[in-house]
């Protein structure tokens, strides 16, 4: 089975944790190597031109972003030699070349949104609306990583096909350990839709002197990050800037508790590591970390930033609570490990060749 991945607007390849770099790219990284072993897989996204091999049937090909109809021109090109059978999108951008090459490809089409534009509560991008809604109107399937934002998705496109595949974590990477200080830790692209002003909200209306360690750099621009160091003035708060992937488990392990305080996140792959490294997590409960976390790996509470300072009071004192949830949070992780992910991959890929 060969199948053409489209990631338009980032590689799987760039440095994770600030930019538009994140959870997609662990994501795309993760999943195709996990796939690679049953699939032939090229993954498409703007870059300067060329090939780089991620193993003997797993590549990434870089082509020209100026003009997106030569993007899927070219895409088209490597169609007709390597001959795929699905196309499989992510992102709305991506969605963009979906549109343009799937009908003349005359293969399935799968789309992931990653986000959705109009389930979130801060300014929409029109633009980005329609694009999501024809691309969800012409794909064959869309998958999305919570039962809860399928049923979302369902509820503002009635014809939408929908399944639900969670996201996985890499638990030979993500381990825990006994050592951990009463500290908080967050992780993450420093943008106003991550929440660290709420964050720090609550650390303000905490009596004691509690630690937060900020992992991750500006999304767009400095301004925000610097914005969220004012604000944070006054407070224990570290920001370390962005931490390479492959060493972050040793932060997770060196803080007692995750915080998660975004104002919207479609599954929160933080979270997921933050578990398999046997720490809780506190979030809100409009979040996707409901399906992950739930009630046994963490609190989720309601949003404001009054519960939030309440959940990091009753875990930072507690450290016995602290280990029993993170004990509950690494078993859940095991059925999240990128193996078992794939396995619901292929064998969607492979009924939606058969059909
Ligand atoms: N991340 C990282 N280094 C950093 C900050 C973040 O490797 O300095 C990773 C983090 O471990 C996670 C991803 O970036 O795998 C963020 O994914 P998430 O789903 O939490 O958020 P998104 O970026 O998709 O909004």
């Amino acid at each position: 089975m060969r199948i053409c991945v489209i990631s338009q607007h980032s590689s799987p390849l760039d440095p994770v944790g600030s930019g538009k770099s994140g959870g997609m790219n662990i994501y795309i990284s993760h999943l195709y190597k996990a796939l690679s072993r049953f699939c032939e897989i090229d993954i498409f996204t703007c870059g300067k031109k060329g090939e780089v091999s991620l193993g003997p049937s797993n590549k990434v090909i870089y082509l020209d972003c100026q003009e997106l109809n030569n993007f899927a021109d070219t895409v088209l090109g490597y169609h007709s030699s390597r001959k795929y059978d699905i196309i499989h999108t992510h992102y709305w951008l991506s969605g963009i070349v979906g549109l343009l090459t799937s009908k003349k490809m005359g293969i399935p089409w799968i789309h992931n949104l990653h986000t959705v534009e109009m389930l979130k509560s801060v300014r929409k991008d029109q633009s980005r609306i329609n694009v999501e809604e024809e691309t969800i109107r012409c794909c064959n399937l869309i998958i999305s990583p919570t039962t809860q934002e399928a049923i979302a998705i369902k509820e503002i496109y009635p014809d939408a096909e929908v399944i639900t595949i969670p996201h996985g974590v890499d638990v030979h990477k993500f381990t825990p350990s006994l050592d951990g200080h009463s500290k908080l830790l967050f992780v993450g692209r420093i943008d106003p839709i991550k929440g660290l002003d709420i964050l720090i909200d609550a650390l303000k209306l905490q009596e004691g002197d509690i630690q937060l360690d900020v992992i991750g750099g500006a999304s767009k621009g400095e301004d925000n990050l610097e914005g969220i160091k004012t604000y944070a003035r006054g407070l224990r708060v570290k920001f370390y800037g962005p931490v390479k992937h492959e060493e972050l488990n040793q932060y997770y392990q060196k803080a007692s508790v995750l915080v998660v305080p975004s104002y919207y996140e479609s599954f929160g792959l933080v979270a997921l590591e933050a578990m398999a490294s046997a720490r809780p997590v506190i979030g809100f409960e409009d979040t996707g970390l409901l399906e992950t976390v739930g009630g046994d790996a963490g609190i989720l509470v309601k949003r404001n930033p009054k519960n939030l300072g309440w959940a990091i009071n009753h875990l930072i004192n507690n450290q016995e609570l602290c280990y029993d949830l993170g004990l509950r949070g690494r078993k859940k992780s095991i059925s999240y490990n990128w193996a078992s992910i794939a396995q619901k991959y292929l064998v969607t890929y492979e009924e939606i060749i058969k059909d």
